[in-house]
């Protein structure tokens, strides 16, 4: 669909009274077709804790059993998506919250043990995982799809995976721009210092800056999916205010 773009937003903005506010009032304003994705992580930590629960994330991807998985539904398809669909819809969006078990928007398998690492019920999700005709069909309609990160293997099993990783994949799949919303303006060269953005990154750069750490933690997977999702057919890339170039 000419136009669409697919935006992503970080558990720092949904979480955030004000920034979700905020936020949903200039994705309200634009007049494109577009697509939301969201996750939950930060909610799904603090009911973990109130229950006791210890949350173990290894290289920021949540471990998941049993229990682990129906609070992570709760929060994602939930508290977040409820509560950032009412928010849209005060700024007059059309919009219509769903995981990916819905229409089956995204379908996935679950993740196998990966370095002797056994993640759970998690899935890894990829552009041939998206239900292209679905989503055209609801933009058809236009509707603003709010897809949170759960999403189904087809069995009857429902499966956590990571928001960047659902929303690079959608954007790949239908040829969109992707935006990636998070707590800072963009790619900073020093976190502490909202003016030293980098508007443009290349692959190489991304590179050096990561192996400088320079670039660290969630930004790391943030990016790689980014350059990914720029190879997979996603017709542009932003990190905030940071262009992605191949
Ligand atoms: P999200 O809020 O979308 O879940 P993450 O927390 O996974 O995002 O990744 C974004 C975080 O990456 C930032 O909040 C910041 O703490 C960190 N980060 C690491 N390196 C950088 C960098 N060079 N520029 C901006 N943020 C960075």
């Amino acid at each position: 669909m000419k136009g669409l773009t697919v935006s992503k937003i970080g558990g720092n903005i949904a979480e955030s009274p004000e920034k979700l506010e905020a936020f949903c009032k200039e994705f309200a304003a634009s007049p494109s077709p577009k697509i939301l994705v969201h996750g939950g992580g930060v909610l799904a930590s603090e009911i973990q804790k109130k229950f006791g629960m210890v949350p173990n994330m290894i290289d920021g991807r949540r471990v998941t059993d049993a229990e682990t998985l129906r609070i992570t539904v709760m929060a994602y398809a939930g508290w977040c998506n409820k509560n950032i669909v009412a928010t849209l819809r005060k700024y007059g969006c059309n919009a219509i919250g769903l995981a990916g078990c819905d229409a089956s928007l995204i379908q996935a398998g679950k993740r196998p043990p990966l370095n002797g690492t056994d993640y759970g019920f998690v899935g890894d999700v990829t552009p041939d995982c998206v239900n292209t005709a679905m989503l055209e069909t609801l933009l058809s309609a236009g509707l603003v799809p709010v897809l949170c990160s759960i999403v189904h293997d087809g069995k009857g099993q429902l499966l956590n995976t990571n928001a960047d990783t659902v929303a690079s994949s959608v954007a790949a799949a239908m040829g969109a721009g992707l935006n990636c919303v998070f707590e800072h303006a963009g790619v900073l060269l020093d976190q502490n210092d909202p003016s030293s953005l980098v508007p443009e990154l290349s692959s190489e750069d991304f590179k050096a800056m990561k192996a400088a750490g320079t670039i660290s933690g969630g930004m790391i997977p943030k990016l790689e999916n980014g350059f990914k999702a720029l190879g997979q057919g996603a017709s542009s890339v932003n990190i905030g205010k940071t262009i992605l170039k191949i």
